[in-house]
């Protein structure tokens, strides 16, 4: 049976790690020691780039490529902003990190920001996780205290400054660019690129937007080398990911391994589907990547099964996996999908604005019984104009929330047709369009 890896989880369970005492035992802030008196900003930007380490945000983009586009000038003009808004339905690993062991996430986050010559870094944390914005509050404070903090970070002449910014509430505060606008104090609208953040970011400076979960890897890739942390896992796509498993299984959980794992192992992980079902379909990457039938378990769980680099129409995302058994009804869960997406487009785009209202209401009134016998067809009319999944097109709105709730929704009518059609025979040819 296939066994976690644990790599961030490695400290999860140490007694009083929360401390900086604790964690400086176990070996945290070595890296950020190395990394300020051994290494240039330039060299830990090659190291990372070496170590082949990829957004676990769901991108996917080599992170020290990103830290590379930054300017290289040593002005302390650069920011860093560290994404831990995590909205993401089915997604809880950052949760997870900064409750667990906020001082891996505080040690990856003053590294990164030395990286790419940033004097601050900024904390966005979902405004919900208030125990994870305390636990942080306080190891910020603690580090400070121990000089890792502030003008002279380990006695050098590096200043690095960490402030937390708690979350707005609205899952488009994860997305870069509405992340940067609500730490601006605005609304949270996503800003069309070009201009790129490392051009023109937050409060306009150059900057870099990370996942929490993608830092956590720097301390151990600057302390073990790049070596290492390549030889560990799947050779295009090293080191671990932590997978959210939840829904009908027996154990839900964090399950950190390397991602030659496939879907069934890690649903046999956490303990398997829950007594007495079947398996009917599973998420494999958030609510915003498409669904998997259940004879797609073998898949591996990397981003190279799903297109456009692998074959499968979905998308590893941030890593979620939602498992639903035979009791669920396929268009009662787009439609609580699209409850979600409705409340939660900022409305700046027509086909994401328009678009996820009229997917809302034609679900909304087959699973109410009032549905026609164009309905199904409508649904793929409407999805082919937030954007054609087929051809893989994401340009029709500003951002990417478009597609996220465009393309799963696009799989789901065709992968469980004979649900929604079934809705429509059940309501005796249906009532008359009235939208
Ligand atoms: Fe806003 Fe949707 Fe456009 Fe993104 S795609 S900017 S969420 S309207």
């Amino acid at each position: 049976m296939a066994q976690e890896y644990p790599l961030l989880k490695k400290n999860f369970a140490v007694p009083g790690i929360r401390d900086i005492d604790v964690a400086i035992e176990h070996g945290n802030y070595s890296a950020l020691k190395k990394a300020v008196t051994e290494l240039s900003p330039d060299d830990v930007v090659d190291l990372i780039k070496t170590a082949n380490l990829q957004g676990r945000g769901g991108a996917w983009f080599s992170a020290g490529m990103k830290w590379s586009f930054m300017p290289k000038e040593p002005d302390g003009d650069s920011v860093l902003c560290v994404n831990c808004d995590e909205s993401e339905p089915g997604t809880f690993k950052d949760r997870a990190l900064i409750e667990k062991d906020p001082h891996l996430c505080l040690e990856g986050a003053i590294i990164a920001a030395y990286a790419i010559r940033a004097r601050v870094a900024y904390v966005y944390i979902r405004g919900e996780m208030t125990a994870g914005i305390k636990l942080m509050d306080e190891a910020i404070e603690q580090a400070r205290e121990k000089g890792f903090i502030g003008k002279n970070v380990c006695g050098t002449e590096v200043e690095i400054q960490v402030h937390i910014h708690p979350g707005a509430g609205a899952y488009i505060c994860g997305e870069e660019t509405g992340l940067m606008e609500s730490l601006e104090g605005k609304r949270a609208y996503p800003r069309n690129k070009p201009p790129f953040p490392a051009q023109y970011g937050a409060f306009g400076r150059p900057t870099t937007v990370n996942n929490l979960g993608t830092l956590c890897y720097v301390p151990m890739i600057v302390n073990n080398g790049a070596e290492w942390f390549t030889s560990i896992g799947y050779e295009p796509f090293p080191g671990t990911l932590i997978y959210g498993v939840s829904g009908h299984v027996n154990k839900p959980g964090n399950y950190e391994c390397t991602m030659d794992i496939t879907l069934r192992e890690l649903i046999e992980l956490a303990g398997g589907v829950r007594d007495g079902h079947e398996i009917k379909a599973v998420i494999p990457g958030g609510s915003s990547m498409p669904v998997l039938t259940a004879d797609e378990l073998d898949i591996r769980m990397a981003p190279d099964s799903f297109k456009p680099r692998g074959d499968v129409q979905s998308g590893l995302g941030s890593a979620g996996v939602i498992v639903m058994d035979e009791t669920v009804s396929m268009p009662e869960t787009l439609l609580n999908m699209m409850k979600f997406y409705v409340h939660e487009s900022c409305g700046q785009c027509t086909p994401c604005r328009e678009g996820c209202k009229w997917i809302h209401d034609v679900v909304e009134r087959m699973v109410d019984g009032r549905g026609t016998s164009d309905d199904v067809d409508l649904l793929e009319q409407i999805l082919v104009n937030v954007g054609d999944i087929d051809k893989f097109e994401f340009n029709k709105t500003i951002c990417l929330f478009g597609v996220s709730f465009g393309w799963p929704a696009t799989v789901m009518v065709r992968k469980f047709r004979h649900e929604f059609e079934a809705l429509i025979s059940k309501n005796a040819g249906g009532l008359p369009v009235v939208a």
